[in-house]
């Protein structure tokens, strides 16, 4: 599937790079192009891998390049006033040969929260393609304000995207590492599994197609029209006799050994953390992709985990296939699409609720708190002049 990619804010151009660089070096093909959007000067320079004619700048002349200090009114504000300066960037793509764009950002700060729906929105309205989002949730430690940032984003974002797809921080925070330092390790999990997911039908010259190939058409009928994913991944290595050096073996891989591989494999993609932790029964369609070398990828171990999805979700409609590639994993990853058991949503709207009315209450009290402060003790002579 060919994506263009929409970086919005620091969190999203991260992100989109990371899938670029992962596209690049996997010769996965499904990015065609890649756009990067921010208000803030200083992380457009940061990029790596993105040509500076395809890096906006928005709300220049109101922000002067400083970004919008995490206040996601402001982002949408000025992506709206901007918004033909983004849809400019992409004036010169050759959108005839994409099957569908994908608009990432972070939803807890303000550039990416704010201006991500703006600019899907738009995008939906230029172009017949699929519109769809890439969410990222705030870990719990960032603070209320993201927490309510990130609530009234993901409402919006959903209603202007075909699918939202939604990675959450704070599920993926490990033990004795800062959500800082762990951005980097992140930013290769999201690629690695959008890439798998969205590489599965792009055959780069050289590479061997797959028996039962995932294409496009197959993709976006599973992120159907409207609603949030979650993305499950997993990858078990293999032995590999003929790659030993000076091994003269041709040992074909035993059928059973590859039938059950490929179904635990599975299993771990589907029960482990998944990239938006939801009930797998609240789950509308899924889609499995199995990639590994070609003697490995065991039809029925394909079809029969097909059916392991279906029972476990209960749904109809659960599409598959395979995505042969050179490497020593056998991997698996599964789009769960339309899902609506997300406790953490919930959790987030109501960190939202409460933010909100805390703030309400410390705006409402806010001229008598700074009277009684600025009140030196006396009003008569011996105040303060
Ligand atoms: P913006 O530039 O105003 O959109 O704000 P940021 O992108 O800096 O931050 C928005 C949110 O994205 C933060 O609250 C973090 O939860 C998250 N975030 C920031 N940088 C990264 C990153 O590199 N990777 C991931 N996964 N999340 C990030």
């Amino acid at each position: 599937m060919k994506l263009v990619l929409v970086g919005v804010g620091q969190a999203g151009g991260k992100v989109m790079e990371a899938m670029v660089a992962y596209d690049r070096q996997s010769t996965g093909g499904f990015v065609h192009d890649a756009v990067a959007v921010n208000t803030a000067r200083a992380d457009l320079l940061g990029l790596e891998h993105t040509p500076l004619a395809r890096r906006v700048l928005i709300g220049g002349s109101r922000l002067k390049g400083h970004g919008t200090g995490a206040d996601n009114e402001l982002g949408a504000d000025v992506a709206s006033e901007d918004i033909g300066e983004v849809t400019a960037a992409l004036d010169d793509v050759a959108v005839h040969d994409v099957d569908a764009f994908l608009v990432v950002a972070g939803l807890g700060g303000g550039t990416g929260s704010g201006a991500a729906p703006v600019i899907a929105r738009e995008l939906r309205r230029l172009y017949s393609e699929p519109v769809y989002g890439l969410g990222i949730l705030p870990g719990r430690a960032e603070g209320s304000i993201y927490s309510l940032n990130a609530a009234r984003s993901f409402m919006t974002f959903v209603d202007h995207v075909d699918n939202l797809v939604v990675f959450d921080n704070e599920a993926w925070r490990e033990g004795g590492e800062s959500l800082r330092t762990g951005y980097g390790r992140i930013n290769e999990e999201i690629a690695r599994r959008l890439g798998v997911l969205f590489s599965a039908g792009e055959v780069a010259d050289g590479r061997p197609v797959g028996e039962s190939v995932v294409d496009a058409s197959e993709i976006i009928n599973t992120l159907g029209s409207g609603g949030v994913s979650t993305v499950g991944y997993a990858a078990t290595p293999i032995d590999r006799p003929e790659r030993r050096l000076f091994s003269r073996q041709r040992v074909a891989p035993d059928v059973g050994d590859s039938t059950n591989r490929i179904l635990s494999t599975v299993r771990k993609a589907a029960l482990g953390r998944l990239s938006l932790p939801c009930e797998l029964s609240s789950v509308e369609r899924a889609l499995l992709v199995v990639s590994g070398p070609p003697a490995f990828l065991d039809r029925k171990g394909i079809e029969r985990s097909r059916r392991w999805i279906e029972a476990e979700t209960g749904s109809m409609e659960v599409r598959g296939g395979d995505a042969p590639v050179d490497s020593d994993y056998v991997a698996a990853a599964v789009l769960f699409s339309g899902v609506t058991d997300v406790p953490r949503v919930k959790e987030l709207q109501q960190i939202a609720i409460e933010t909100q009315r805390t703030m309400r209450d410390i705006e409402a009290e806010g001229p008598e708190g700074l009277q009684d402060l600025l009140w030196s003790g006396d009003d008569g002579e011996d105040g303060i002049d």
